[in-house]
């Protein structure tokens, strides 16, 4: 099969791989329908992780191809929708929620790779979720976006509980972040405030719900925040970058006894316990237990109640993945579908 392998920063080809087989009991073999690229590859992409010959994508909607003989809840030929995160679905950790946590968790990018033509998915059970009749090829961006980003922001305005006559922050305006201002609409956030210097993405977060945007950055942006919420700060605030500056703003942004949802991956973030101690807010955050979500992400999509596959802002074939890479990295584009 072929498959996306990054060699090094900004070194990525596509290459031959030997196809998958089911190699435990609980594994699935699955026929990749669409992959893309996360805004999270980005960062090996940039060299701010280090990478070596790591195959890549996490992110995937497929056809069941083969299930191992301890598979009960998918069968060849259903079509599913996985969470980023291997999880086996029965451990303390995954029956309280948190997947992607889980005793037996495995990131998919690295080993396995779903920016490929098929993918060999551990613990299929605890992993997959198959939706109820094939989707229509129009469905396919909106169910590839909820085995990421589309759970990732879900989860992140769950976590800063957002809901109705709330107020919403949404720090970060990468597909992450657009995708909790669809989940905080969704929620029924009374005002949801997205900051945003870029006019195609505020564009998208007008189209996903928000009702006010900034566009200052620091000590402006958050003056412009505390005016917008009487001076107060936000109930809720949703930290999709992952830096000190935005993990600082999600911070200075929320209100004493808010909540904040953090999903950026952190990068060299210390939060001054100062800071924490008097912000007097709930933090909670972290890899999206994205498998938690996707039953009711599927039916939302389903029934079209929802329409997160309109971040992709462009589609490619797989073998076109270095370009997909470069346009993300340089921001012409928000997010790119790879098929394979
Ligand atoms: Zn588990």
């Amino acid at each position: 099969m072929r498959a996306v392998i990054m060699k090094s920063p900004g070194d990525v080809r596509v290459e031959d791989r030997p196809d998958p087989v089911i190699e435990e009991p609980t594994d699935a073999v699955i026929r990749i329908v669409a992959a893309c690229v996360c805004g999270s590859d980005l960062w090996p992409y940039r060299g701010a992780d280090d990478v070596h010959d790591r195959w890549m994508g996490h992110e995937y909607v497929g056809v069941v191809e083969q299930v191992g003989d301890a598979v009960t809840t998918v069968s060849p030929g259903d079509f599913v929708v996985g969470s980023f995160v291997i999880s086996d679905g029965t451990c303390p950790i995954c029956t309280a929620g948190y997947q992607s946590r889980c005793v037996n968790a495995e990131f998919v990018d690295g080993g396995i790779g779903t920016q490929a033509q098929y993918a060999r998915i551990p613990y299929a059970d605890g992993t997959l979720v198959a939706t109820p009749s094939y989707p229509d090829e129009d469905l396919i961006p909106s169910l590839l976006a909820a085995s990421d980003v589309f759970g990732t922001g879900w989860f992140a305005a769950d976590a800063a509980q957002a809901g109705p006559g709330k107020t919403v922050v949404v720090v970060g305006d990468g597909a992450v972040g657009l995708m909790g201002v669809l989940a905080a609409k969704q929620m029924e956030a009374e005002r949801i405030i997205a900051m945003s210097r870029h006019a195609d993405r505020q564009a998208l977060a007008r189209e996903f719900g928000a009702t006010d945007i900034v566009e200052e950055r620091g000590k402006e942006g958050l003056a412009t925040i505390r005016e917008l919420t009487d001076g107060l700060g936000a109930h809720s605030v949703i930290e999709a970058v992952g830096t000190q500056e935005s993990m600082m703003m999600a911070l200075r942004a929320c209100r004493p006894g808010g909540h904040i949802g953090f999903v950026g991956v952190s990068h060299d973030v210390e939060i001054p316990g100062g800071r924490l101690f008097m912000g007097l807010v709930h933090l909670h955050g972290g890899p999206a237990p994205v498998r938690r979500y996707l039953p009711e992400l599927i039916r939302l999509v389903m029934e079209r109640k929802v329409d997160p596959g309109r971040v992709f802002t462009t589609q490619l074939p797989l073998e076109e993945a270095a370009s997909a890479y470069a346009a993300m990295d340089r921001r012409e584009e928000i997010k790119v579908l790879l098929w394979p």
